[in-house]
């Protein structure tokens, strides 16, 4: 009986591990595809190359700043 124990016991471990390794899984790819859109775009003042959700964008110009869009806007 004490043995039928032990073995319920490593059985649920490792369900417990395979659960845990399915979540970590399916995870990673969903960061992956985040970098992976991450689509560079450049300052229309300084020529830079930013991923798009960092830059300031003004119709359809992308800036890398707040102050380079001011800087461009007043040239
Ligand atoms: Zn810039």
């Amino acid at each position: 009986m004490y043995l039928f124990r032990v073995i319920l016991i490593i059985a649920a471990i490792v369900l417990i591990v395979l659960i845990i390794r399915k979540l970590v899984g399916s995870s990673r790819p969903a960061t992956r595809r985040v970098t992976d859109s991450g689509h560079m775009v450049q300052c229309a003042h300084c020529g830079i190359y930013i991923p798009e959700s960092d830059s300031v964008p003004d119709g359809d110009r992308r800036f890398c700043t707040e102050a380079h869009k001011l800087a461009h806007r007043s040239k």
